[in-house]
Parts: structure tokens; C-alpha cells; sequence
């Protein structure tokens, strides 16, 4: 696995392997992996000759300077993880390497960032539409791959790559989560044991409220009856539940037969902001 630090190498390598007529896949992440996001570079294997796995714990999405601060950052181990996974080509620029220049763009994804994450996370896509772009302009991938649990992210970027013409293939892959259901996170390895073990409870409630829309329950009743179980557990701050399209991420007053449901929630537990969703189709 080659080791890639400048995002001259990084052009240089996959502009090398495309003359080549390799295939390039992306695995854009920010570390601390886990298999959540080795499940993204064996899809990308699958596919691709050439995986590209980027670590940058990208400090424009994080809202909270205390998050990004503290985010798990572990070099050694996600690059011992990556090679046996399939990664071909492992790309960890510096801050200053992919921001030689405070930016200045803005994007606006309109109704798809005014709800949920980028409701309540001031800039956060800005910040993943900006480094994605750049990313995609560096490593120019034939494909690149998104995990569903960040379901409005994978919006996001698909909203990003239709607008800006980039020309790619959006991969989206199903969420991985614990055995006891906790989706996969890096942000878990900062839950202290009790946070840790209230944890299931944000899959559980998700799966409860599927049950309930697979039955027609409203929707204002899916989510009144989501906070009412994470309200149970005082060490579960909940930021919100949301009801929606899966499509246009739009909260719901009424099911629209025969579209898909996304039930997505954020909450802390013990400082430490996590989210999770489940869809119904
Ligand atoms: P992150 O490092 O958290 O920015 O995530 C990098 C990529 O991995 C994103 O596309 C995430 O959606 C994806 N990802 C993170 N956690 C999971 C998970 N538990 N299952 C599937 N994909 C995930």
C-alpha cells in the first residue's frame, strides 16, 4: 500500500494508474476506522483495481471545536487495517495540505441541508462539499463510496456530483453496526462504559419506529413516541428524531405511498454526538 501525503502525489499516482486504464475507487473517511468503513474498501476492491482510502479529520465540516479536537485520530492502526482490507493507495494530507488558502465558496444543497444534520450542524456540509470536491478533483475515481449511515450525506454528495458534473458513480453501502445493534462510529470509542451500554437504545428506538410506520402510524406519532423512549434513559440527550422522505429528506406529515421513509435521530450520550437511521421501504 502506497502511502500518499501531498495532493501533488496523490494526482500524480491515480493520473498514473488511470493511463494505465486501472479502475479508480474512493474511499473518502477521517479515520479511527472500524468495519464500517473496511466494508467501503472491500466494496471498492470488488470494483476497482486501484482503492484509494483518504484519512482527514477535515476541520471545516465540524461545527464544534471541542468534536473536532477530540476526534480519535490513530494513523498507525487504520493504516495496518487498510492494506489487508484491499486499499491500494492510502492518502493522509496535512490541514494545510488540502487548505493552502482559507476558502471562500459557499455551497447551498437548499432543502436537502436545511433539515436534520444540517439543521442543527451550522456549515457542516459546506465543509463535506468542499473537501469531497477536492477530493474528487485530486483523484479524479471512477467510483467513489459513501456509507448509509450518514443517509444525508450520501444525498448531499449525490446532489454535489450531479450539479458539478463530476464525472463518477456514487456507491452507497448499508450501515454496519455492533452486535447489540450500535451503528459503528468513530466517535464510539470516546462512550465511557455507562454511555457505552444505553448506546443500543438509538438503534432499538429506530426499529421500533419502523415497526410503527410499516403499521401507518402517523408520523408526528413516530417521533413523539421515539423521544418519549430515548427520554427514558437520562443518559441520552436527544438533538432530534425525524419522520422523512428518504428521498428528499423533507420531514413528513403523511405517508406518500409507495415512497421510501427514512427515520434518522441525533443524540448525545456522555458529550459524545451521535446518529443513526433506519430506512422503510
Ligand atoms: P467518517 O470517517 O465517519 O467520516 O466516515 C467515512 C465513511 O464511512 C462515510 O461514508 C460514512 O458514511 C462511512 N461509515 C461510517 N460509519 C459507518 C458504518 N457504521 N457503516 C457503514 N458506513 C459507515
Amino acid at each position: 500500500m502506497q502511502i500518499l501525503t501531498t495532493a501533488a502525489g496523490l494526482q500524480a499516482y491515480t493520473e498514473q494508474a488511470r493511463s494505465r486504464g486501472q479502475r479508480i475507487g474512493l474511499v473518502p473517511t477521517m479515520g479511527a476506522l472500524h468495519a464500517g468503513h473496511l466494508q467501503l474498501v472491500q466494496a471498492a476492491r470488488a470494483e476497482c483495481n486501484e482503492v484509494v482510502a483518504t484519512v482527514f479529520v477535515n476541520p471545516t465540516q465540524f461545527n464544534n471545536p471541542e468534536d473536532f479536537r477530540l476526534y480519535p485520530r490513530v494513523p498507525e492502526a487504520d493504516a495496518e487495517l487498510l492494506a489487508p482490507a484491499g486499499c491500494t493507495a492510502l492518502f493522509v494530507p496535512s490541514v494545510a495540505e488540502i487548505y493552502p488558502q482559507p476558502t471562500v465558496l459557499k455551497f447551498d444543497f437548499g432543502p436537502l441541508e436545511r433539515v436534520m444534520e444540517g439543521a442543527h450542524r451550522a456549515g457542516h456540509f459546506n465543509g463535506v462539499a468542499t473537501v469531497v470536491s477536492k477530493l474528487f478533483h485530486l483523484a479524479r475515481p471512477h467510483r467513489a463510496y459513501f456509507g448509509q449511515k450518514d443517509w444525508q450525506q450520501v444525498a448531499i454528495v449525490r446532489q454535489l456530483v450531479a450539479d458539478l458534473s463530476f464525472d463518477l458513480e456514487i456507491v452507497a453501502r448499508p450501515t454496519v453496526r455492533e452486535a447489540d445493534g450500535l451503528a459503528m462510529s468513530s466517535r464510539n470509542r470516546r462512550l465511557g462504559p455507562a454511555a457505552r451500554a444505553a448506546a443500543p437504545l438509538l438503534h432499538q428506538v429506530l426499529v421500533a419506529a419502523a415497526a410503527q410506520v410499516r403499521d401507518g402510524v402517523a408520523p408526528a406519532q413516530v417521533r413523539a413516541a421515539a423521544e418519549t423512549a430515548l427520554g427514558q434513559e437520562p443518559l441520552i440527550a436527544p438533538e432530534y428524531v425525524e419522520v422523512a422522505d428518504a428521498q428528499t429528506l423533507q420531514p413528513l406529515e403523511t405517508y406518500v405511498p409507495g415512497r421510501a421513509v427514512v427515520l434518522c435521530l441525533a443524540a448525545h450520550l456522555g458529550g459524545v454526538r451521535l446518529i443513526d437511521n433506519v430506512l422503510v421501504e
